[in-house]
């Protein structure tokens, strides 16, 4: 999968997103991330992004026109049509299904990431497919989500991680959380592992651990064991 950011902090995104595991199938050619400087893309000497909003009002709006020039650029580059998502705290909240659906439909994705006041409308109804938000609250730019959709994307694309079971029994999977993790030394602080992790039997373990994961999604997301039952 290719997935082209379209933002004013390309090196701050190209920073985060070549550490670790995403680093890693970068270097190994399994994901292509690349980010765009919009800057680069306006026809004015001061590379000037945004305006102010017509009807007046606080803050800046980014112009449609380098957003366009660099949505431009990477169709062109790519040579077909591409799902574009704007980042926008007005999207639907994503999830993993979002993310799940995104991996098994599209070769690439184009995400715009806002700055400001956001951008103008018109940039929106011409090249935007999808809005996504990271939730109900305000950030000041759409890199964080960005990176967030990229990284949650990407981790379910075969090779990414060294199994496919490292995302498939993973929480909101399947509908539940996740059962609780326990790594050495088998007593810590007086407190030690359930000893059925330690008897080897397999069936056993994976019985339990099922049991917690429906427990704790009880507890924890009431909302979430609700929709599992159904
Ligand atoms: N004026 C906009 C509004 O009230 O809907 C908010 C603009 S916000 C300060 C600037 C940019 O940050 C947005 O264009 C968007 O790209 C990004 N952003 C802010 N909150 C977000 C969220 N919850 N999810 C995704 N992107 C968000």
């Amino acid at each position: 999968m290719r997935i082209d950011i379209l933002t004013l902090f390309p090196d701050a995104v190209l920073a985060m997103m070549k550490e670790s595991i995403i680093g890693r199938a970068l270097e190994r050619g399994i994901i292509d991330i690349r980010a765009h400087q919009i800057r680069d893309y306006t026809k004015n000497k001061q590379k000037q992004v945004d305006d102010y909003p017509y009807g007046g009002g606080l803050g800046m709006v980014m112009n449609a026109d380098p957003l366009y020039n660099t949505w431009k650029h990477v169709i062109d580059e790519v040579g077909h049509p591409i799902h574009t998502i704007y980042l926008s705290p007005q999207g639907a909240v994503f999830n993993q299904a979002h993310a799940r659906r995104l991996v098994s439909d599209y070769e690439n994705l184009i995400l715009v990431c806002g700055h400001y006041e956001g951008v103008d409308e018109r940039f929106i109804e011409e090249c935007v497919d999808e809005e996504i938000s990271m939730g109900d609250f305000v950030l000041t730019g759409g890199e964080i989500p960005a990176m967030a959709i990229a990284d949650a994307v990407c981790r379910m694309i075969p090779g990414v991680l060294s199994d496919e079971a490292c995302f498939t029994d993973e929480s909101h999977f399947s509908g539940l959380l996740e059962y609780p993790q326990y790594t050495r030394p088998a007593v810590w602080h007086d407190r030690a592992v359930p000893e059925i992790l330690l008897s080897g039997h397999h069936a056993n373990i994976a019985k339990w651990r099922h049991e917690q994961a429906v427990l704790r999604t009880k507890a924890k997301r009431p909302d979430m064991y609700k929709e599992y039952e159904k």
